[in-house]
């Protein structure tokens, strides 16, 4: 991974570089100005404010340059500011910004969409449709499901993210941030456990049939099968704390579903777009959804999502029941078009699975040194570590905060997540070069060391 291969990035240096403390003088000026404008409940996990941002680095208004740990969430997985987004983009925006597909369409957002029914899992017929955020897609996503199936349930896991909207806040299971005050919640939505091996009681080996057992168990005698109409599960659950469900549970829920003719929804907003080393993290156990919701990683951080599926279940709802204003706007599908492009050119599931191969070991040796590792998981480029107070199971959100905040003030951009607050989370565009990876890794490691 050198730099003349990052797919554009060369426009910036791609080095950590401080000039001032985190955040600098010109970033806090911005943050009391924000604090005079902008309500405190958008929140910012680092207050830098941010001028450029080139593969793997983000510049703010103070000259220092960070490594980017992040990518906005998991959005610029072809790399910050990538050049073919950027050029494509730059085409479209002199011809039309919008007409509105639903008044007069055009080619881009057919081309992204039989690209998404090409790339997603499942040889079967399929459609898409466009919409503008991850909650968008996962709101029509259960819309169609009710539709298609005539029944109403809808269930959810444990440590899942869905989005802030009514329904997907509904669906999230953490209260606080995303719930707490903001109810009623929307009806006939259930939840139920996750096969979470870490914390599993009887040990990560028997975490996913047990966890499998469980959630069947409990869907027939609490609600019973025949009034579900769709399963929604994060192949990793990513805000929840990248919860790797334990082997065979997806593939047990997927054959519960069939059998019940339930449809499963499987949401890879954040797990999508090679990410996790496979283009969508379904791949990785052969399940294939009737539903897949998509957003984040699809078009380099213009906003676009999009809900795939069964032709089927899909063409059954009456015409002008889907859409949006918005919804698959020229620049974004300009956009998702390089970015799909970017990603076979850059073979970036295999530079994810690489990023994976050099944290994984990096990380490993780090939690032998500091029994505050409890754990260390992810697949590919979704990487955390979970922290615990040392020689228990028990959460240390506390360190996961102060790990964090030393990282920011050495340079690096971390995330952190978890239904406990406890997990640090990492998410490198997959562009980003070894030796800025390693360095990060460098940082965290001095951060536990201090
Ligand atoms: C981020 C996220 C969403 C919500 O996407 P928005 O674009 O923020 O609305 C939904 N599901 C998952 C798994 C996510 O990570």
């Amino acid at each position: 991974m050198t730099s003349q291969n990052t797919g554009g990035a060369g426009r910036l240096p791609q080095q950590r570089r401080l000039l001032t403390e985190i955040p600098g003088p010109r970033s806090r000026t911005l943050q009391e100005r924000r604090a005079a404008a902008v309500p405190p409940g958008v929140g910012s996990v680092l207050p830098v404010y941010v001028t450029d941002a080139d593969g793997g680095v983000v510049v703010d208004v103070d000259g220092n340059s960070l490594i980017d740990f992040g990518s906005g969430i998991a959005v610029t997985n072809v790399g910050n500011a990538n050049a073919r987004v950027a050029e494509r983009v730059k085409e479209q925006v002199d011809r039309f910004t919008h007409t509105c597909f639903m008044v007069a369409p055009y080619e881009s957002y057919v081309q992204v969409c039989e690209a998404l029914n090409r790339i997603t899992p499942g040889d079967h017929e399929k459609r898409t449709f466009l919409v503008n955020s991850g909650a968008e897609a996962v709101e029509n996503a259960v819309k169609v499901a009710r539709y298609a199936t005539g029944r109403q349930a809808v269930v959810a896991f444990d440590h899942g993210y869905h989005g802030r909207t009514l329904l997907t806040m509904t669906l999230t299971a953490k209260n606080l941030p995303y719930k707490q005050g903001f109810g009623p919640f929307a009806p006939e939505v259930y939840r139920m456990p996750l096969a979470y091996p870490y914390r599993w009681p009887t040990g990560p080996e028997n975490c996913g049939p047990e966890a499998a057992a469980l959630a069947v168990d409990q869907i027939t005698k609490q609600i019973g099968a025949a009034n579900v109409a769709a399963v929604i599960i994060e192949p990793i659950a990513g805000e929840g704390g990248f919860i790797e469900p334990a082997p065979g549970f997806l593939p047990a829920i997927a054959g519960f579903c069939k059998a019940n003719g339930i449809l499963l929804i499987a949401d890879e907003v954040q797990t999508g777009f090679a990410r996790t080393g496979d283009l969508f993290a379904c791949e990785h156990e052969g399940v294939v959804p009737d539903l897949i919701t998509t957003a984040k990683g699809i078009a380099g951080g213009l906003p676009l999502a999009a809900v795939t599926g069964r032709a089927d279940v899909l063409d059954k709802v009456h015409g002008g029941g889907l859409g949006g204003t918005y919804g698959g706007n020229p620049l974004a599908c300009q956009a998702a078009l390089a970015v799909l492009e970017e990603i076979e050119r850059l073979d970036l599931t295999a530079r994810a699975r690489r990023i994976g191969e050099i944290m994984l070991p990096r990380l490993r040796k780090l939690a032998g040194e500091h029994n505050a590792i409890g754990d260390v998981r992810g697949r590919g480029a979704m990487i955390a570590i979970e922290l615990v107070r040392p020689g228990t199971t028990e959460p240390n959100p506390e360190l996961t905060a102060e790990i964090a905040r030393r990282c920011h003030a050495a340079g690096l951009l971390v995330l952190t997540a978890g239904t406990y607050g406890n997990v640090l989370r990492f998410l490198p565009p997959l562009v980003i070069s070894e030796e800025l990876l390693n360095e990060g890794l460098d940082v965290l490691a001095a951060a536990f060391a201090a």
